[in-house]
């Protein structure tokens, strides 16, 4: 029966698949593979302790939308959990977030302030109680939770985002939280201490060591100034006063933040260090100078040309007096002042300045350490150093002291950064103490949150002592694991600088420190039996009583004696500070307790805290160490045990060309921009992106990756649509047995493993890189160009029986259901879909449960599947492969030649020498059925040399290392004709289709 071609067209077995042809409807299987999924595994692996693991989730700042640094990190964690899913795991994740602290207060003071600009109200902003400033803030943490959450499960993140989240604000987060800090107090870590700490005039806050940020370009005033030195100073050594013989001297001084100066509290010298007196060589009778010899070329750089008079010893100037720089403006005030000490310092360098150092204890860590060390601040630090700047950053009333009224007027209510310091400078010009001013730069920090430049002042604060508790804190960095592993060093290195942690800020938005104040004498309260009072009434009343209750209510009763209310509300009153943010965020693992059997004791094995967290490099000196420190400080152990086995730390997500994406460069790449872009593949085109990335080192993003990302996951889900509308979306009737199987089925099998082997270590290293590389590798070189364009032929035209369609169907099911499990934790949305739709029977479609329930059988440890693994399939297939790349070649030749079009108009010839004992020789002849297909020519023949004369051909020469003779190939025109049906030249004249073709359509 002759028919036409186009007839032929309709009897060919085409893939058929209920999957769609492009779209990939991540939607439909959300639910299933998050939230449902989570809850599932949580409740059935329930109470086994073994299983185990737990991912700790730092918590984001609950402020704004998500951005592609959330992307890369939640999608990491969210591989990790669904990797250890699937390998039997009961997996603990708790998504969390960070809701106190400025930010939030700063944004919604500016709300406030616009509404009530907008309603015309004449109330400002100091007339809002702690109590709504509280109350709106929490509302706008809330709020703002809910929209990231949002974003998160658009991501595809496994999690009970309804019910299993934490949040900083959490009423059982914060009592555990004060009780963390209670314990820390009961061990005596927490003191309150008056003395210089950085401070941000921009937010109105003390702020931690890891709030600030160093910029290296900051550009301050630096000035000489002259100091008078007493020549009455009855401690003067006489080799020194004999020197001077009574002229007036001036001591010089160097120094780049001239606004503390109306704090100068002493000079510091170095003893060891030589100075010198020197007398100006144009006016002879004029004042001298000191500084130090090392210092001498600084004269000449002043202007000051200068002859040396003597030379001696900082210790002769020891103890020597001078008068306060701004005397003259005391006395127009007619007040009194008193002379200032010099002393000595061994931190007073040689190499800088001019050798003799401006001491302000209130406004450098150096200064206080010094004056405290040679107890010049007595008891009351608070009262007897001198600070003149409020906390707006301003100078204060209090600067009268030293300057007086007239000059308090010129200075109080100004900026110290800006115009108060330029004031400053006017006024020793005025008095002639200055002796040059020029612009200094340096490096100098900055608020982290506001980017304005910081003061240190000081303030009475609560500390908590880290010193106490370094060696503990190394030892459990010891017992940590970190990815990648120089990252230790750098927790270790932050660690090991830091003495003391400042904890309390003087802001209203977060978890109080609750301490109460004697106001008759200033005593501060903070001990065990005050917390554990106040904790018990804060868990009845809530967190904002602190704020609304009467202090009578806290007051505990060994603190009240007899007293009544009213005297109590005289006597008492609440601390008003709160706690820094890190500490609310350190405190996290406390929550993960729930989760361990503490009942049995042991020593080996963790009992508390979790088993990673992964966070990028920045929480180096946030979370990661806050939660160490907090952990050390209270949770005792035989072990010195972090609050986590391994610590993961991921680099920071910049643009394509390495750039910190901002705003104001407009380099932004947002996650819902690249979500609604079909070109980046959707969601699952991001995960595999972050997948992609070598997460130890920062992340560069940009259209170039994300499309990559996208493309790959099209060609993945393609190949594996491909192979199931072959399958006609259900399980082959007949599987073939491994080791009946045709070659090609053998090696790429043993592709299969080698792929899987990867991927797995792959997952257990964080290495999500390899698996993406691996993964594109297979798909594209061994299963796209080679298995199914080899099969192709076979698949569509042979009959349904056919032994080597049974072959690729079995090779086919095999591939999807490993491939589906290895990359479903990078792409769940596309293994939840093939695995519904491929489990179908007979084409009735029912829904079925998440692939994360296959769990995934590494094939190695499988007795049925390690047959798969066949070294030998893999080396007689590179032999056939090199044959191949040279048909290739020659078959390309021959199209340039415009001798064909398409390869099925060619014949192969392999030419081997006849008595060829080789191992090549060996696998061609027995392997010579299926070289037409693999070479997708319409036929292959052997010949021992090259004889047969065709109108063209070509002909090359094959290189297989170790065969000791040639193998050549030759590419001549096609010997049969053309099959109708199937298009392969393999028909003869009398027949009408091809033999092959001609069994199919009697099934047809
Ligand atoms: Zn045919």
């Amino acid at each position: 029966m002759l028919k036409k071609d186009n007839e032929y067209s309709k009897t060919m077995y085409l893939p058929k698949t209920a999957l769609h042809p492009y779209k990939i409807p991540a939607e439909n299987y959300r639910a299933k593979t998050t939230d449902m999924l989570y809850k599932g595994q949580a409740r059935l692996r329930e109470g086994d302790t073994r299983l185990l693991r737990i991912l700790h989730d730092g918590p984001p700042y609950a402020n704004g939308d998500i951005h592609m640094g959330h992307v890369l990190n939640k999608i990491v964690k969210d591989i990790w959990n669904r990797w250890h899913l699937l390998r039997g795991s009961r997996v603990i994740y708790i998504p969390g977030w960070d809701c106190h602290g400025l930010p939030i207060e700063n944004k919604v003071m500016q709300i406030i302030q616009e509404e009530l600009a907008a309603s015309d109200s004449s109330s400002a902003e100091s007339s809002l109680s702690p109590q709504e400033i509280r109350k709106r803030a929490e509302a706008y943490a809330r709020s703002q939770i809910e929209a990231q959450k949002k974003e998160f499960r658009t991501l595809g993140i496994m999690a009970d985002w309804d019910k299993g989240i934490y949040t900083t604000l959490d009423h059982d987060y914060q009592i555990r939280q004060l009780m963390v800090f209670r314990d820390m107090v009961a061990k005596g870590l927490i003191y309150r201490s008056h003395r210089p700490v950085h401070y941000s005039p921009s937010s109105h806050t003390a702020l931690a060591e890891a709030e600030l940020e160093h910029h290296d370009n900051h550009v301050s005033h630096a000035v000489h100034v002259a100091f008078d030195l007493d020549l009455n100073s009855p401690n003067m050594s006489p080799s020194l006063r004999e020197l001077l013989a009574r002229r007036p001297t001036r001591l010089l001084v160097w120094t780049t933040t001239p606004w503390t100066l109306t704090a100068n509290m002493g000079i510091a010298v170095n003893s060891d260090m030589d100075y010198a007196v020197y007398s100006s060589a144009s006016d002879s009778s004029g004042p001298l100078t000191i500084i130090a010899v090392s210092r001498e070329s600084e004269l000449a750089k002043l202007g000051i040309a200068a002859d040396r008079l003597g030379q001696f010893k900082g210790s002769d100037l020891v103890d020597s007096t001078y008068r306060p720089l701004f005397a003259s403006f005391l006395a127009q005030s007619g007040k009194k002042f008193n002379s200032l000490p010099i002393v000595p310092s061994s931190h007073v360098s040689p190499d800088s300045g001019t050798g003799l150092v401006h001491c302000a204890p209130a406004h450098g860590q150096e200064d206080y350490h010094l004056f405290q060390s040679l107890g010049m601040l007595g008891p009351s630090a608070a009262e007897n150093m001198l600070c003149h700047v409020d906390s707006q950053g301003q100078y204060s009333n209090s600067v009268e002291e030293v300057i007086g009224e007239s000059g308090a007027q010129r200075l109080v209510g100004k900026d110290v950064l800006d115009l108060g310091s330029r004031e400053v400078v006017a006024m020793l010009k005025e008095i002639g103490a200055l002796v040059k001013i020029g612009r200094h730069k340096h490096s100098y920090p900055y608020d982290w949150r506001t980017h304005q430049p910081v003061i240190m002042i000081a303030t009475s604060q609560w500390f908590a002592n880290l010193d106490k508790i370094k060696r503990d804190t190394m030892d459990a960095i010891e017992t940590t694991l970190f990815i990648p592993p120089q990252s230790k060093n750098r927790l270790s290195a932050f660690v090991q600088s830091r003495s003391e942690w400042c904890i309390s800020r003087q802001r209203v938005w977060g978890v109080p420190i609750p301490s109460l104040h004697n106001v008759l004498t200033g005593e501060a309260v903070l001990n065990n039996t005050s917390l554990t009072h106040i904790i018990s009434v804060l868990d009845k009343h809530g967190i904002d009583y602190w704020w609304d209750g009467p202090v009578a209510a806290f007051v505990p009763p060994a603190l009240r004696g007899k007293m009544d209310d009213a005297q109590v509300e005289e006597t008492w009153r609440k601390g008003a500070d709160t706690m820094d943010v890190w500490f609310d965020s350190g405190t996290s693992w406390t929550l993960l307790d729930e989760f361990w059997d503490t009942s049995k004791p042991g020593q080996r094995t963790r009992r508390w805290g979790s088993h990673v967290c992964v966070e990028g490099s920045d929480q180096h000196r946030g979370w990661f160490q806050s939660q160490l420190l907090t952990a050390v400080a209270t949770r005792t152990s035989v072990l010195k045990q972090a609050p986590y086995d391994k610590l993961v730390t991921h680099g920071m997500v910049l643009d394509e060309k390495g750039r910190k994406m901002s705003k104001s460069v407009g380099n932004v790449i947002s996650p819902a921009d690249v979500l609604s872009d079909s070109t980046y593949g959707g969601v699952e085109g991001l995960r595999l992106w972050a997948a992609s990335t070598d997460i130890t080192k920062d992340v560069h993003v940009g259209p170039t990756s994300l499309s990559q990302a996208g493309q790959l996951v099209k060609k993945y889900r393609n190949t594996l649509k491909y192979m199931m509308g072959c399958l006609k979306d259900r399980r082959p009737a007949e599987r073939i047995p491994a080791e009946k199987l045709r070659l090609i089925d053998r090696y790429v099998l043993h592709q299969l493993c080698v792929f899987e082997k990867i991927a797995f270590e792959g997952y257990r290293s964080f290495g999500y890189q390899t698996v993406v590389a691996a993964m594109s590798k297979f798909i594209n070189t061994t299963i796209s160009s080679l298995y199914l364009d080899i099969n192709k032929d076979s698949m569509y035209a042979d009959k349904l029986d056919s032994f080597d369609r049974k072959c690729t169907l079995t090779v086919f099911e095999i591939l999807l259901d490993k491939m589906n499990v290895v990359m479903a934790p990078i792409l769940p949305h596309i293994s939840e879909e093939i695995h519904d739709r491929l489990n179908n029977s007979d084409g009735v479609y029912t829904p079925k449960p998440s692939v994360f329930t296959v769990g995934w059988n590494f094939t190695i440890k499988n007795a049925n599947e390690r047959k798969w693994l066949d070294p030998q399939a893999e080396r007689d297939m590179d032999i056939l492969l090199r044959i191949r790349a040279q048909v290739f070649d020659r078959l390309e030749k021959a199209r340039r030649d415009r001798h064909i079009k398409s390869p099925l108009e060619a014949d192969a010839i392999i030419i081997i020498p006849e008595n060829a004992t080789s191992k090549a020789a060996e696998v061609v002849r027995r392997e010579a059925q299926y070289l037409k297909a693999l070479f997708v020519v319409s036929d292959v023949r052997f010949e021992m040399t090259e004889h047969e004369n065709k109108d063209w051909r070509c002909i090359n020469s094959v290189d297989i290392p170790g065969c000791p003779h040639p193998i050549g190939v030759c590419v001549v025109p096609a010997r049969m004709e053309k099959c109708p049906r199937c298009w392969t030249f393999s028909r003869s004249p009398e027949e009408t289709v091809c033999k092959r073709c001609d069994e199919a359509l009697i099934e047809r």
